[in-house]
């Protein structure tokens, strides 16, 4: 990496709070490498509280873009001066790009997106189709949003009722005004709907993070009646690799089983896209990290 960078290195950053662990920064830098970018990323650990002066530096030191993690995904919105389609109905931002360095700032959100390529890598195509999901957090409501974008027919959005079932109301209200998906609300209790709607459906995405430590023995689902051959089942959990659920899809026939890795390489795709102009050399960046 010394012997790369030099004066006109351009800098991507990340702003995120706890950071240290993110495999970003390893992603976009072998990627820079490979390509022959001059490019550096470097993660920085930034909050809330030094969240304006940190987009101020992005401005004021010619930043080429950004991205952005919790607990800093909202709360960037007021300092950027324009928001893609999917970020503004997700009202939510993991990248932001500087064009020309110029300090017009654009945010993107790209959890969608890589959830919706890593499908379609997998040969599975939402198009037409119905959905049900679960889970309405950052993950659940970039994935509702995009996938109404990308032409899914229905999606049914089971939540709990907890401070995020009124995030799925409202990602229901903004994909109906919006987009030509139909989107309906349940409570994750009604076992009777999540059952019939899945019957319906030939995707099931959970974007809850059930079956991540500490739930790692939890699945929402456990009936076997549910798992049929033609059902997609995805999981955004990606550690660890197999889920409870996505094992027990397995076990039971799914048509298959996906876990979280592809979303996860796939917003970075997206977003090393955006920063650069260039495609993410994916398949080399999937043996250097998984
Ligand atoms: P969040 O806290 O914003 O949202 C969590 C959602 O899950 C909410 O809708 C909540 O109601 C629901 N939920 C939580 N616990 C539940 C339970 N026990 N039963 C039923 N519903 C429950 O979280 P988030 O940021 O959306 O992240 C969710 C998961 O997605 C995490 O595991 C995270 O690691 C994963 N994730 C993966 C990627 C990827 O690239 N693969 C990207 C982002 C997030």
């Amino acid at each position: 990496m010394a012997e790369r960078i030099t004066g006109h290195t351009l800098l991507i950053s990340l702003l995120a709070t706890p950071i240290r662990h993110s495999l970003s920064p390893t992603m976009h830098n072998e990627a820079f490498a490979k390509l022959g970018l001059d490019y550096a990323y470097l993660a920085f650990e930034v909050g809330n509280d030094e969240l304006e002066d940190a987009v101020k530096g992005i401005r004021a030191m010619g930043i080429r873009g950004s991205n952005v993690s919790m607990p800093n995904k909202q709360a960037i919105i007021p300092y950027l001066d324009e928001l893609s389609p999917a970020a503004k109905l997700a009202g939510a931002v993991n990248t932001v790009v500087n064009k020309d360095g110029k300090g017009h700032l654009v945010g993107h959100v790209t959890d969608g997106t890589g959830a919706m390529r890593s499908l379609r890598e997998e040969g599975v195509e939402v198009k037409g189709q119905k959905v049900t999901m679960t889970g309405a957090g950052g993950a659940g409501t970039a994935i509702a949003i995009q996938a109404a974008l990308d032409g899914v027919k229905e999606l049914s959005i089971f939540n709990r009722q907890d401070e995020c079932f009124e995030n799925a109301v409202e990602n229901a209200r903004k994909i109906n005004e919006h987009t030509d998906c139909k989107a309906t609300v349940y409570d994750l209790a009604d076992q009777e709907a999540f059952k019939r709607e899945i019957a319906a459906s030939s995707i099931y995405i959970d974007a809850t993070g059930v079956g991540m430590k500490p739930l790692e023995d939890e699945s929402l689902i456990n009936d076997p009646e549910i798992i049929r051959p033609d059902l997609v089942v995805f999981d955004v959990v990606y550690m660890p690799k197999e889920t409870k659920l996505l094992k027990f899809a397995k076990e039971h026939g799914a048509k298959k089983a996906i876990n979280g890795l592809g979303m996860m390489l796939y917003q970075g795709a997206e977003a090393f896209e955006l920063f650069t102009g260039e495609e993410m050399p994916v398949d080399y960046i999937k043996e250097i990290l998984f």
